[in-house]
Protein backbone atom coordinates (compact mmCIF):
# COMPACT_ATOMS: atom_id res chain seq x y z
CA UNK A 1 0.00 0.00 0.00
CA UNK A 2 1.51 3.57 -1.28
CA UNK A 3 2.16 5.31 2.39
CA UNK A 4 1.05 8.48 2.82
CA UNK A 5 1.22 11.37 5.47
CA UNK A 6 -0.78 9.64 8.62
CA UNK A 7 -3.14 12.18 10.35
CA UNK A 8 -4.20 12.32 14.24
CA UNK A 9 -6.87 14.09 15.75
CA UNK A 10 -5.78 14.60 19.49
CA UNK A 11 -8.38 15.55 21.94
CA UNK A 12 -7.98 17.51 25.31
CA UNK A 13 -10.76 16.72 27.85
CA UNK A 14 -8.66 17.87 30.62
CA UNK A 15 -7.06 15.79 33.68
CA UNK A 16 -3.43 16.56 35.52
CA UNK A 17 -1.31 16.56 32.11
CA UNK A 18 -2.79 20.19 31.31
CA UNK A 19 -2.99 21.58 34.94
CA UNK A 20 -1.00 24.14 37.07
CA UNK A 21 -1.42 25.38 40.56
CA UNK A 22 -3.69 27.91 40.95
CA UNK A 23 -1.49 30.53 42.78
CA UNK A 24 -4.57 31.46 44.94
CA UNK A 25 -5.70 28.61 46.34
CA UNK A 26 -2.46 26.33 46.08
CA UNK A 27 -5.06 23.47 44.09
CA UNK A 28 -3.96 22.08 41.03
CA UNK A 29 -6.83 23.21 38.25
CA UNK A 30 -7.24 22.49 34.47
CA UNK A 31 -5.60 24.97 31.72
CA UNK A 32 -6.38 25.73 28.50
CA UNK A 33 -4.82 23.12 25.35
CA UNK A 34 -2.20 25.82 24.31
CA UNK A 35 -0.41 25.40 27.22
CA UNK A 36 0.49 21.57 26.59
CA UNK A 37 0.69 22.25 23.13
CA UNK A 38 3.76 25.49 24.42
CA UNK A 39 5.48 22.52 26.79
CA UNK A 40 5.94 19.56 23.56
CA UNK A 41 7.54 21.51 20.69
CA UNK A 42 8.49 17.19 19.83
CA UNK A 43 4.97 16.91 18.56
CA UNK A 44 6.05 19.30 15.38
CA UNK A 45 8.59 16.72 14.93
CA UNK A 46 6.17 13.60 14.39
CA UNK A 47 5.85 12.66 10.59
CA UNK A 48 2.32 13.42 11.01
CA UNK A 49 -0.28 15.63 10.53
CA UNK A 50 -1.56 16.56 14.41
CA UNK A 51 -5.26 18.38 14.34
CA UNK A 52 -6.10 19.40 17.81
CA UNK A 53 -9.62 19.60 19.52
CA UNK A 54 -10.37 20.74 22.90
CA UNK A 55 -13.17 20.48 24.96
CA UNK A 56 -14.88 23.84 26.33
CA UNK A 57 -14.96 23.61 29.43
CA UNK A 58 -11.51 20.81 30.30
CA UNK A 59 -12.08 19.64 33.32
CA UNK A 60 -10.80 17.30 36.24
CA UNK A 61 -11.75 13.79 35.09
CA UNK A 62 -14.03 13.30 38.62
CA UNK A 63 -16.48 15.75 36.80
CA UNK A 64 -16.92 13.79 34.01
CA UNK A 65 -20.46 12.17 33.32
CA UNK A 66 -22.02 9.89 30.80
CA UNK A 67 -23.24 12.86 28.86
CA UNK A 68 -18.94 13.57 28.35
CA UNK A 69 -18.97 10.01 26.71
CA UNK A 70 -21.62 10.72 24.05
CA UNK A 71 -19.94 14.70 22.99
CA UNK A 72 -16.63 12.31 22.92
CA UNK A 73 -18.47 9.99 20.55
CA UNK A 74 -19.60 12.40 18.32
CA UNK A 75 -16.54 13.93 18.05
CA UNK A 76 -14.77 11.04 16.78
CA UNK A 77 -17.59 9.84 14.62
CA UNK A 78 -17.74 13.10 12.66
CA UNK A 79 -13.93 13.30 12.18
CA UNK A 80 -13.79 9.20 11.81
CA UNK A 81 -13.24 9.62 8.17
CA UNK A 82 -11.04 12.32 8.49
CA UNK A 83 -7.92 10.84 10.84
CA UNK A 84 -6.15 8.08 10.99
CA UNK A 85 -6.41 7.71 14.82
CA UNK A 86 -7.16 9.48 17.58
CA UNK A 87 -5.34 10.17 21.18
CA UNK A 88 -7.63 11.75 24.08
CA UNK A 89 -5.70 13.35 26.47
CA UNK A 90 -8.21 12.76 30.20
CA UNK A 91 -8.06 12.51 34.14
CA UNK A 92 -7.00 9.46 35.25
CA UNK A 93 -9.19 9.58 37.63
CA UNK A 94 -12.33 8.21 35.47
CA UNK A 95 -10.09 6.88 32.32
CA UNK A 96 -10.68 3.43 32.72
CA UNK A 97 -14.42 4.57 32.93
CA UNK A 98 -14.46 6.63 29.46
CA UNK A 99 -12.43 3.58 28.19
CA UNK A 100 -14.53 1.09 28.55
CA UNK A 101 -17.39 3.49 27.85
CA UNK A 102 -15.79 4.88 24.44
CA UNK A 103 -15.24 0.49 23.74
CA UNK A 104 -19.04 -0.20 23.67
CA UNK A 105 -20.42 2.95 22.01
CA UNK A 106 -17.96 2.66 19.08
CA UNK A 107 -18.74 -1.37 17.74
CA UNK A 108 -16.66 -2.26 14.43
CA UNK A 109 -13.73 0.41 14.93
CA UNK A 110 -11.23 0.37 12.58
CA UNK A 111 -8.81 3.08 14.33
CA UNK A 112 -6.77 3.28 17.06
CA UNK A 113 -8.08 5.11 20.40
CA UNK A 114 -6.38 5.86 22.69
CA UNK A 115 -6.61 7.54 26.48
CA UNK A 116 -3.62 8.56 27.86
CA UNK A 117 -2.75 11.57 30.45
CA UNK A 118 -0.31 12.42 33.53
CA UNK A 119 0.05 11.97 37.49
CA UNK A 120 2.15 15.12 37.21
CA UNK A 121 0.86 18.33 35.51
CA UNK A 122 3.15 18.89 31.59
CA UNK A 123 4.44 22.22 33.14
CA UNK A 124 6.85 20.26 35.72
CA UNK A 125 10.12 19.19 35.48
CA UNK A 126 9.56 15.49 35.68
CA UNK A 127 6.35 14.93 34.34
CA UNK A 128 5.43 11.91 32.89
CA UNK A 129 2.59 13.75 30.42
CA UNK A 130 5.68 13.85 27.99
CA UNK A 131 6.50 10.35 27.27
CA UNK A 132 2.56 9.50 27.80
CA UNK A 133 1.51 11.79 24.82
CA UNK A 134 4.47 11.66 22.37
CA UNK A 135 4.05 7.28 22.66
CA UNK A 136 0.48 7.82 22.53
CA UNK A 137 0.14 9.62 19.12
CA UNK A 138 3.24 7.14 17.85
CA UNK A 139 1.09 4.10 18.44
CA UNK A 140 -1.97 5.59 17.09
CA UNK A 141 -0.38 6.17 13.97
CA UNK A 142 1.67 3.03 13.47
CA UNK A 143 0.30 0.66 10.57
CA UNK A 144 1.27 -3.00 10.02
CA UNK A 145 2.79 -4.15 6.83
CA UNK A 146 -0.93 -3.78 4.95
CA UNK A 147 -1.37 -0.29 6.14
CA UNK A 148 -3.61 -0.97 8.85
CA UNK A 149 -3.35 0.50 11.79
CA UNK A 150 -1.54 -1.84 14.55
CA UNK A 151 -4.13 -1.41 17.51
CA UNK A 152 -7.23 -0.77 15.91
CA UNK A 153 -9.27 -0.40 19.52
CA UNK A 154 -10.18 1.66 22.59
CA UNK A 155 -6.76 1.42 24.91
CA UNK A 156 -5.09 3.39 27.19
CA UNK A 157 -1.60 4.15 27.35
CA UNK A 158 0.40 4.77 30.48
CA UNK A 159 3.75 4.33 31.64
CA UNK A 160 5.73 2.24 28.75
CA UNK A 161 1.93 -0.04 28.81
CA UNK A 162 -0.46 -0.04 26.40
CA UNK A 163 -3.69 -1.30 27.72
CA UNK A 164 -6.84 -2.85 26.38
CA UNK A 165 -8.93 -0.03 27.59
CA UNK A 166 -12.03 -2.43 28.61
CA UNK A 167 -9.39 -4.40 30.73
CA UNK A 168 -8.27 -1.55 32.43
CA UNK A 169 -8.70 -0.03 36.19
CA UNK A 170 -6.65 2.88 37.97
CA UNK A 171 -5.20 1.40 41.11
CA UNK A 172 -2.55 4.11 42.22
CA UNK A 173 -2.39 7.52 42.50
CA UNK A 174 0.80 7.84 43.54
CA UNK A 175 3.76 6.50 41.56
CA UNK A 176 3.76 7.07 37.97
CA UNK A 177 2.53 3.10 36.81
CA UNK A 178 -1.09 4.26 37.33
CA UNK A 179 -2.91 1.65 35.77
CA UNK A 180 -3.97 -2.18 35.61
CA UNK A 181 -5.04 -4.92 33.31
CA UNK A 182 -5.56 -7.66 35.97
CA UNK A 183 -7.13 -9.92 33.52
CA UNK A 184 -6.15 -9.26 29.98
CA UNK A 185 -2.18 -8.94 28.61
CA UNK A 186 -0.57 -5.98 27.67
CA UNK A 187 -1.26 -4.77 24.16
CA UNK A 188 2.04 -3.48 23.58
CA UNK A 189 5.26 -1.94 25.62
CA UNK A 190 7.54 0.43 25.04
CA UNK A 191 10.81 0.80 24.95
CA UNK A 192 13.80 1.23 22.52
CA UNK A 193 11.44 -0.68 20.12
CA UNK A 194 7.59 -0.57 20.69
CA UNK A 195 6.44 -4.45 21.27
CA UNK A 196 3.22 -5.04 20.14
CA UNK A 197 1.55 -8.03 21.59
CA UNK A 198 -0.57 -9.51 18.01
CA UNK A 199 -1.96 -12.22 19.62
CA UNK A 200 -3.89 -10.19 22.18
CA UNK A 201 -4.85 -6.79 19.81
CA UNK A 202 -8.25 -6.76 18.11
CA UNK A 203 -7.89 -7.88 14.10
CA UNK A 204 -10.01 -5.81 11.73
CA UNK A 205 -12.21 -7.07 9.73
CA UNK A 206 -12.14 -4.57 6.67
CA UNK A 207 -15.79 -5.04 5.37
CA UNK A 208 -17.18 -4.20 8.89
CA UNK A 209 -18.24 -0.37 9.73
CA UNK A 210 -18.15 2.05 12.61
CA UNK A 211 -21.30 2.00 14.81
CA UNK A 212 -21.39 4.77 16.83
CA UNK A 213 -23.76 4.48 19.87
CA UNK A 214 -24.90 8.02 21.17
CA UNK A 215 -27.64 6.78 24.08
CA UNK A 216 -26.69 5.04 27.29
CA UNK A 217 -29.32 4.01 30.10
CA UNK A 218 -27.89 4.86 33.59
CA UNK A 219 -30.58 3.73 35.98
CA UNK A 220 -28.25 1.33 37.66
CA UNK A 221 -26.25 1.75 40.03
CA UNK A 222 -23.28 -0.70 42.46
CA UNK A 223 -24.32 -3.35 45.25
CA UNK A 224 -20.96 -3.73 47.42
CA UNK A 225 -21.56 -6.94 49.76
CA UNK A 226 -20.04 -6.72 53.15
CA UNK A 227 -20.15 -8.09 56.43
CA UNK A 228 -22.95 -5.93 58.11
CA UNK A 229 -25.20 -5.43 55.12
CA UNK A 230 -28.63 -4.82 56.64
CA UNK A 231 -31.57 -6.38 54.38
CA UNK A 232 -33.29 -3.22 55.36
CA UNK A 233 -30.97 -1.60 53.06
CA UNK A 234 -31.22 -3.94 50.10
CA UNK A 235 -35.21 -3.79 50.89
CA UNK A 236 -35.06 0.14 50.58
CA UNK A 237 -32.79 0.21 47.02
CA UNK A 238 -34.87 -2.01 45.51
CA UNK A 239 -37.74 0.32 45.72
CA UNK A 240 -36.10 2.66 43.31
CA UNK A 241 -38.91 2.31 40.97
CA UNK A 242 -36.37 3.65 38.47
CA UNK A 243 -34.00 1.33 39.50
CA UNK A 244 -33.22 -1.53 36.05
CA UNK A 245 -30.16 -2.75 37.26
CA UNK A 246 -27.65 -4.14 39.65
CA UNK A 247 -24.07 -4.51 39.55
CA UNK A 248 -23.54 -6.88 42.59
CA UNK A 249 -19.55 -7.19 43.96
CA UNK A 250 -19.90 -10.33 45.14
CA UNK A 251 -16.75 -12.15 47.02
CA UNK A 252 -14.18 -14.34 45.33
CA UNK A 253 -15.73 -16.41 42.66
CA UNK A 254 -18.78 -14.63 42.84
CA UNK A 255 -20.07 -15.43 46.24
CA UNK A 256 -23.03 -13.70 48.91
CA UNK A 257 -24.32 -14.49 52.03
CA UNK A 258 -27.38 -17.22 51.60
CA UNK A 259 -29.56 -15.68 54.31
CA UNK A 260 -33.09 -16.20 52.52
CA UNK A 261 -34.40 -12.37 52.88
CA UNK A 262 -31.28 -11.46 51.07
CA UNK A 263 -31.69 -13.65 48.39
CA UNK A 264 -35.10 -13.11 48.37
CA UNK A 265 -35.12 -9.56 47.99
CA UNK A 266 -32.67 -10.09 44.94
CA UNK A 267 -35.11 -12.38 43.37
CA UNK A 268 -37.78 -9.45 44.07
CA UNK A 269 -36.31 -7.34 41.73
CA UNK A 270 -35.59 -9.63 38.69
CA UNK A 271 -39.04 -10.67 39.10
CA UNK A 272 -40.07 -7.38 38.40
CA UNK A 273 -37.56 -7.03 35.49
CA UNK A 274 -34.59 -5.90 36.98
CA UNK A 275 -31.22 -7.39 35.96
CA UNK A 276 -28.47 -8.21 38.60
CA UNK A 277 -25.14 -8.59 37.07
CA UNK A 278 -22.35 -10.24 39.29
CA UNK A 279 -19.15 -9.19 39.50
CA UNK A 280 -16.40 -10.18 41.81
CA UNK A 281 -14.56 -7.48 44.41
CA UNK A 282 -11.25 -9.27 44.01
CA UNK A 283 -9.20 -6.94 40.74
CA UNK A 284 -8.46 -10.80 39.36
CA UNK A 285 -10.09 -14.26 38.55
CA UNK A 286 -13.19 -14.76 37.53
CA UNK A 287 -17.05 -14.98 38.74
CA UNK A 288 -18.20 -18.83 38.54
CA UNK A 289 -21.53 -19.42 40.37
CA UNK A 290 -21.18 -22.84 39.82
CA UNK A 291 -18.03 -23.10 42.16
CA UNK A 292 -19.51 -22.70 45.75
CA UNK A 293 -23.01 -23.42 47.63
CA UNK A 294 -22.77 -19.40 48.51
CA UNK A 295 -22.58 -18.54 44.77
CA UNK A 296 -25.21 -21.03 43.24
CA UNK A 297 -27.73 -19.46 45.35
CA UNK A 298 -27.19 -16.37 43.49
CA UNK A 299 -27.52 -17.76 40.41
CA UNK A 300 -30.98 -19.74 41.43
CA UNK A 301 -32.55 -16.29 41.67
CA UNK A 302 -31.66 -15.37 38.45
CA UNK A 303 -28.21 -13.22 38.95
CA UNK A 304 -26.23 -13.26 35.79
CA UNK A 305 -22.57 -13.90 35.95
CA UNK A 306 -20.28 -10.78 34.78
CA UNK A 307 -16.92 -13.32 34.64
CA UNK A 308 -13.81 -11.26 34.67
CA UNK A 309 -15.18 -7.67 33.96
CA UNK A 310 -13.85 -4.60 35.64
CA UNK A 311 -16.36 -2.72 38.12
CA UNK A 312 -15.93 0.03 35.20
CA UNK A 313 -16.59 -2.40 32.24
CA UNK A 314 -19.50 -3.50 34.09
CA UNK A 315 -21.19 -0.32 34.56
CA UNK A 316 -20.35 1.22 30.91
CA UNK A 317 -21.41 -2.31 29.50
CA UNK A 318 -24.85 -2.18 31.71
CA UNK A 319 -25.61 1.51 30.89
CA UNK A 320 -25.23 0.67 26.82
CA UNK A 321 -27.08 -2.53 26.68
CA UNK A 322 -29.61 -1.23 28.62
CA UNK A 323 -30.03 1.31 26.13
CA UNK A 324 -30.27 -1.08 23.63
CA UNK A 325 -34.03 -1.30 21.99
CA UNK A 326 -33.95 -5.30 22.41
CA UNK A 327 -35.70 -7.52 24.65
CA UNK A 328 -34.85 -8.23 28.52
CA UNK A 329 -33.65 -11.57 27.65
CA UNK A 330 -31.38 -10.15 25.11
CA UNK A 331 -29.92 -7.87 27.49
CA UNK A 332 -29.39 -10.44 29.31
CA UNK A 333 -27.49 -12.75 26.88
CA UNK A 334 -25.30 -10.07 25.85
CA UNK A 335 -24.45 -8.89 29.57
CA UNK A 336 -22.80 -12.77 30.01
CA UNK A 337 -20.32 -12.65 26.35
CA UNK A 338 -18.12 -10.53 25.37
CA UNK A 339 -19.07 -7.97 22.71
CA UNK A 340 -15.80 -6.43 22.54
CA UNK A 341 -12.95 -8.26 24.22
CA UNK A 342 -14.25 -6.98 28.11
CA UNK A 343 -14.97 -10.53 29.20
CA UNK A 344 -13.42 -14.30 28.86
CA UNK A 345 -15.49 -16.63 26.34
N1 LIG B 1 -7.91 14.47 39.32
C1 LIG B 1 -7.20 14.27 38.08
C2 LIG B 1 -8.19 13.90 36.99
O1 LIG B 1 -8.61 12.79 36.93
C3 LIG B 1 -6.17 13.22 38.24
C4 LIG B 1 -5.31 12.97 37.02
O2 LIG B 1 -5.54 13.41 35.93
O3 LIG B 1 -4.31 12.23 37.19
O4 LIG B 1 -8.57 14.76 36.23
Amino acid sequence: MKSKKRSILLIYTGGTIGMVNDPVTGRLRPLDFEHILNQIPELNQFDCQIDTRTFDPVVDSSEIQPAFWIQLIRMIKDNYDIYDGFVILHGTDTMAYTASALSFMLQNLQKAVILTGAQLPIGTLRTDGKENLISAIEIAASVDEKGYPMVPEVSVYFEYKLFRGNRTTKYNAETFNAFISPNYPLLAETGVHIHYNLDAIRKVQPSETLVAATHLDTHVMFLKIFPGLSTQTIREIIKFSTLKALILETYGAGNAPTDPVFLSLLKEFIDRGGIILNISQCRAGSVDMDQYETGHKLKETGVIGGKDLTSEAALTKMMYVLGLNISLENKKNILQKPICGEMRE
